[in-house]
């Protein structure tokens, strides 16, 4: 991903819209480019701040800390849709294993009966 998607990626990444996938990309080169990080960073302060003003309650003001804490929280649903992902294809290998063993049986079975 170079600098002008990401520029491009911002306002989705804040708004929670991006998939999985973007998502991991956008990180990645949020993570090795000072630049595109600092763009985040301005995006998300002015965000929270906004949402600080219509808030009733007192909330965080710590921006940097906030988004952090939001950085953190995307990374750990990237590695548990990860996680997910292997998890699934385990179980369609198991259930694929189960099949060709049921299969074997029957032509077994099938052989045993001509
Ligand atoms: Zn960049």
């Amino acid at each position: 991903m170079d600098c002008q998607n990401a520029e491009g990626l911002v306002d989705r990444y804040i708004a929670k819209t991006l998939d999985t996938q973007t998502m991991a990309e956008f990180l990645e080169h949020i993570e090795s480019c000072p630049s595109c990080y600092q763009e985040l960073e301005t995006s998300f302060m002015v965000t929270a701040a906004m949402q600080h003003l219509s808030d009733e309650e007192d909330t965080d003001l710590d921006f940097r800390r906030l988004l952090e804490q939001d950085l953190k929280r995307a990374r750990y649903h990237i590695i548990l849709s990860q996680v997910l992902r292997f998890l699934r294809i385990c179980l369609y290998l198991l259930l694929a294993a189960g099949l060709t063993q049921v299969i074997l049986m029957l032509i077994v079975e099938v052989n045993k009966l001509l």
